[in-house]
């Protein structure tokens, strides 16, 4: 492609709204543009990147034996409501009515419509295992859509679904995927970890996820320091969860009434941190620019930080502003409400307000949080971590060796199902003796264009991007330093024409522009391998080249270039 006639329209600076660098080299890079909140355009630098995720994870699917499908993305509810989810998912899940009022939504999983196919196609053993997945555009109206690409309501994922007759079967289609996941992003030369992960809202026996490591992650990970002899590594999230209880829904009052098979009351809460009701303060402890600070959801804000303050025997504790609330726990703006609970209420009972003070004493900067206990909106105890304990001795439990906390972010997940869409919605095959089975499930996603952002989040400096090969939209750049310059022309045009008869994606930059803003577009847009052809190497036989991510300047051969591309 020559840049010329090409649409890449980078930006010197990037939009305020712009809070992670790959949100910013996105845009900058001309890669996306946003159409509404959450919801943005692939612009062709950028698609180019995200059609080498979709090919890497088709090649591999492919060669561990699922085959693509297309789902619709519009869902009628029946299905839903069969499977018991159009009443659980909440507001993620965006609904609408068609001309004749009947219920839809917009597809952001695929487990209710491929239990539907499957139910009506599946009769016997001999026709299973099947593994059957597709690359499309999911739809979740998330409660705070950030970072770009990282958390948008519109956004592509691939999910994949296996149908097994036996709990041996879906063992070894669970392992194939696994497998096939690790090798999806070790092609993407990623730095990732496959970690122990909770079930959450998709449900099912057993799950992992795949991170990518990053500063910038949402999600913590306690991973064994004695990797890689030793490869456990857990989504925090799972370091404590209580068991199993139906709540009451009475005794929560001012939350929605649904009840869940995990959720628990104020007073089990209370129960289980061995303290009274009246000794929980809802509130939300963390670390914000080095400093304590505490987000007071309910009752007399001032007078629960003076108590807050002397239980904790620090002289400096401060209200946290509603955007370090945002940044650190996806809540709404302001607590206006029972709703403003969804994921931020923390619960600290006077015992651990005392492992808190440790806490505070050996905290660094940047530290998050404390003890960690949410209710979410249905009272749903979601997660307890105490960070600071995994952090301080915990180990791992595999090999006894110390656990470290990293960050990552979440690109893909794996579920083993059981048989929960499948029971519902009595998707069944005869088995040798015409006896009935319900089929044993698994799903499998990737967030295709997560990937991509995930990508920019590890490989950038402070000029731009530095993609890896394997994703990167073009994998050289001829950098034409003087386009009056015949001698330039002609060896730029022949080594252009040489890469597209190898097969080799290449961009020609051979815009009307200065040497300077050449440069800093390439390392901007971060194309691995550069091709300097300018007047002065020229006449010295050479073309210079430079590896985008490591710097490193050379040169090559102007004449016996060719064997240098093999
Ligand atoms: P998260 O915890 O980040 O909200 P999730 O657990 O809800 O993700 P899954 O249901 O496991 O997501 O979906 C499979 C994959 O889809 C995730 O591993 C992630 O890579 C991607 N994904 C999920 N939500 C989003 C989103 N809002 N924007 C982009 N990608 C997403
Ligand atoms: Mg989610
Ligand atoms: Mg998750
Ligand atoms: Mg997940």
């Amino acid at each position: 492609m020559r840049w010329s006639s090409s649409y890449i329209p980078t930006l010197k600076e990037a939009p305020a709204e712009a809070e992670v660098i790959s949100h910013k080299l996105l845009l900058r890079a001309g890669m996306i543009r946003k159409l509404t909140s959450g919801i943005y355009t692939w612009l062709p630098f950028g698609l180019r990147a995200l059609n080498k995720a979709a090919n890497i994870i088709r090649q591999e699917m492919n060669n561990a034996g699922s085959q693509e499908i297309l789902m619709p993305s519009v869902q009628p509810a029946d299905l839903w409501q069969e499977s018991g989810r159009w009443q659980k998912y909440g507001k993620e899940l965006l609904r609408f009515k068609d001309r004749h009022e009947r219920d839809y939504c917009l597809g952001p999983t695929h487990e209710e419509v491929i239990t539907d196919l499957l139910r009506g196609e599946v009769r016997s053993y001999r026709q299973l295992p099947l593994n059957l997945y597709q690359i499309q555009t999911k739809f979740r109206d998330e409660i705070r859509p950030r970072f770009g690409l990282m958390r948008g309501r519109e956004f592509l994922m691939k999910d994949a679904y296996s149908f097994d007759c036996n709990d041996e079967g879906a063992d070894k289609s669970y392992k194939n995927m696994f497998e096939a996941y690790n090798k999806i992003f070790t092609n993407m030369a990623l730095n990732f970890r496959p970690v122990e992960a909770d079930t959450g809202a998709i449900g099912g026996n057993f799950s992992h996820e795949f991170m990518v490591l990053a500063e910038t992650g949402e999600d913590t990970i306690a991973a064994c320091t004695n990797w890689p002899n030793c490869t456990f590594a857990a989504n925090v999230e799972r370091c404590a969860i209580l068991p199993p209880k139906t709540i009451n829904s009475d005794s929560c009052p001012d939350m929605e009434e649904v009840a869940t098979p995990n959720s628990h009351t104020v007073e089990e809460v209370a129960e289980f941190l061995h303290v009274s009701t009246k000794n929980i303060l809802k509130t939300l402890l963390f670390m914000a620019d080095g400093k304590p600070v505490a987000a007071l959801l309910r009752g007399d804000r001032e007078l629960n930080l003076i108590k807050l303050k002397n239980l904790l025997d620090v002289d400096e504790l401060e209200f946290a502003t509603p955007e370090q609330v945002q940044q650190l726990t996806n809540a709404p703006v302001g607590f206006a409400g029972p709703h403003s609970l969804i994921g931020v209420d923390t619960v600290i009972a006077d015992y651990e307000l005392q492992t808190a003070n440790d806490w505070i004493a050996g905290a660094n900067k940047g530290d998050t949080h404390v003890l960690h206990l949410s209710l979410q909106r249905d009272c749903k105890i979601t997660r307890y971590a105490d960070i600071r304990n995994a952090e301080a001795g915990d180990v791992c439990p595999h090999c006894g060796k110390p656990l470290e906390l990293k960050k990552g972010i979440e690109v893909g997940h794996i579920f083993k199902l059981g048989t929960k869409y499948s029971e519902a919605m009595h998707a069944v095959y005869l088995d040798e003796n015409g006896k009935e089975n319900t089929i044993i499930m698994g799903c499998y996603g990737i967030g295709v264009s997560r990937v991509v952002a995930a990508c920019i989040e590890q490989n950038n400096d402070e000029n731009g991007i530095m993609f890896p090969p394997p994703l990167a939209p073009y994998e050289i750049i001829i950098i034409n330093l003087d386009p009056k310059n015949q001698a330039v022309n002609a060896k730029c045009e022949e080594l252009y024409v040489h890469m597209k008869e190898k097969n080799i994606d290449v961009l020609y930059d051979d815009r009307e522009e200065r040497p300077g803003i050449k440069f800093k577009d390439a390392d901007l847009v971060g194309i691995p391998l550069q091709l300097i052809v300018g007047g002065k190497s020229l006449e010295k036989g050479v073309i210079e080249t430079k590896i985008r991510k490591i710097g490193e300047k050379s040169s090559i051969s102007a004449e016996n270039y060719k064997a240098d591309f093999e």
